[in-house]
């Protein structure tokens, strides 16, 4: 048996053994929506938002979740969430990097991620968790997520359980993955 061949395994088992029954999932990085589909197959009931700075993401994100009520898709930077939610939500999640079959040129950025990730946090709820998959395989993917494993090194330990899921013997500095658990009100 084969527990995981990479990273996007980590996180959809994560999401199984540990998400019960949430009411309200952010996709901070809708991408072509393959994420927010399995999310809403797996949680019907459950409110997605997502978000997107492309069209293209937009549209297609769009077509792929048609089938699915409560999905509301935001053609805005992550960064500006607390202008879209204001309720507690249960679950993050972001796919850093670019869009497959898109523009390599547009990317996620280390300031708009580590801004929207703290403004994130502090309207997720007590025992919900985001998950972050970092792709450190290029310069900027690394920048990245330097900046993140430095940024959560540093929290209390008291306020967020933090685990980082990396593959230690595969080649060219494979995804990983970033959990982060809230454990109590942040002041
Ligand atoms: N989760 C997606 C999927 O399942 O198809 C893949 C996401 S892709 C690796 C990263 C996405 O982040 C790109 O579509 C890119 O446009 C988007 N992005 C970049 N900067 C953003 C920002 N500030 N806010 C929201 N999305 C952003």
């Amino acid at each position: 048996m084969i527990m995981f061949r990479n990273s996007h395994e980590i996180v959809k088992l994560l999401v199984k053994e540990y998400l019960n029954n949430p009411k309200r999932i952010v996709d901070m990085t809708l991408g072509n929506g393959h994420d927010s589909f399995w999310l809403k197959e797996a949680f019907p009931e459950a409110e997605l938002i997502g978000f997107d700075i492309q069209k293209d993401a937009l549209k297609n994100s769009k077509e792929r979740l048609e089938e699915f009520d409560k999905v509301t898709l935001i053609h805005d930077g992550h960064e500006n969430i607390l202008n879209y939610i204001k309720k507690e939500i249960d679950f993050g999640i972001y796919n850093l990097g670019f869009l497959p079959g898109g523009d390599k040129t547009i990317t996620t950025e280390k300031d708009t991620v580590l801004f929207s990730l703290q403004d994130l946090l502090s309207i997720l709820k007590i025992g919900g968790f985001v998950l972050i998959t970092c792709y450190p395989g290029h310069p900027e993917g690394k920048e990245e997520a330097n900046m993140l494993e430095n940024f959560l090194k540093n929290q209390d330990q008291k306020d967020f359980t933090i685990v980082k899921y990396n593959f230690l013997n595969q080649k060219n500095n494979p995804p990983f993955v970033l959990s982060i658990e809230k454990l109590r009100e942040i002041k």
